[in-house]
């Protein structure tokens, strides 16, 4: 990972090189911070730790967007803080856990498994990361993943958005809900309808400012319009092998409608 860049008062951001992930960091008072997805190999959670320690920081919190192996990591370097996310993603990281083990094991090998995927669902109802520092409010849906949480920081107007609204990757639906198309474009409306979003942090990709977000969102969407049609269709982001084996399945399953 290369060093954290602040892209606003007290938001840190840094990016490691594989899947261009992204780990944030809000600074609170007092050296307090909130980490929301650290990642990605144990040699950049390693750099992390060391990062926020030679800037006075500590996690009293974590978040985590989405139960995914490279958005559920931890390491004993930063600290014992709770690591929070919705519900919905609770329990699929626990009804999961072998398969994020697994996954992450493969990609990324190394990892402090006793710490992957431990995480506390937020208390129903609640709709912010329970920490002292700056307001993290939770922007929640199923697009992507089971209880997807984007975190609104409506003070720094920095929205950090998980894996939805990236410049690199095209929209990954939940091909197991039974109408992963309906789940995406709700997440999107729901960010959409944010005021006040000056900069997005996609969980992989860069950072973007108002317009391009807005720029996302749109192609986002024109995306889940040409996967609907249901003829073959090329974006811009299909760059990588990976990405365009995704984009195969999504097109077989989108022809085949909501189940
Ligand atoms: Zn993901």
């Amino acid at each position: 990972m290369g060093r954290l860049s602040e892209i606003a008062g007290g938001v840190l951001v840094g990016t490691s090189e594989p899947y261009v992930t992204t780990t944030t960091v809000v600074a609170g008072s007092g050296g307090r911070c909130l980490v929301i997805d650290p990642a990605i190999t144990p040699a950049d959670l390693a750099v992390a730790a060391a990062e926020l320690a030679a800037r006075g920081l500590r996690p009293a919190a974590g978040w985590s967007t989405h139960p995914h192996w490279d958005h559920v990591l931890w390491s004993r370097e930063l600290g014992e803080a709770p690591r929070f996310a919705t519900p919905r993603a609770v329990a699929a990281a626990t009804a999961q856990r072998a398969d994020l083990i697994a996954s992450a094991q493969q990609a990324a090998p190394g990892h402090d498994l006793e710490l992957l995927g431990r995480l506390t669902a937020l208390e129903p109802g609640v709709g912010r990361v329970p920490w002292d520092g700056p307001q993290a409010w939770v922007v929640a849906h199923d697009g992507h993943a089971p209880g997807h949480g984007a975190v609104f920081l409506p003070e720094e107007g920095v929205l950090v958005v998980g894996d939805m609204c990236s410049d690199i990757e095209i929209p990954l639906l939940d091909l197991d809900a039974p109408d992963p198309v309906g789940d995406y474009r709700a997440g999107l409306e729901r960010l959409a309808a944010l005021a006040g979003v000056r900069q997005v942090v996609p969980g992989h990709g860069r950072v973007g400012d108002a317009a391009e977000f807005g720029r996302r969102i749109a192609a986002d969407h024109r995306y889940l319009d040409a996967l609907q049609r249901g003829a073959p269709f090329e974006d811009p982001r299909l760059t990588q092998d990976w990405l365009r084996a995704e984009h195969e399945r999504q097109l077989r399953r989108a022809r085949a409608g909501p189940q």
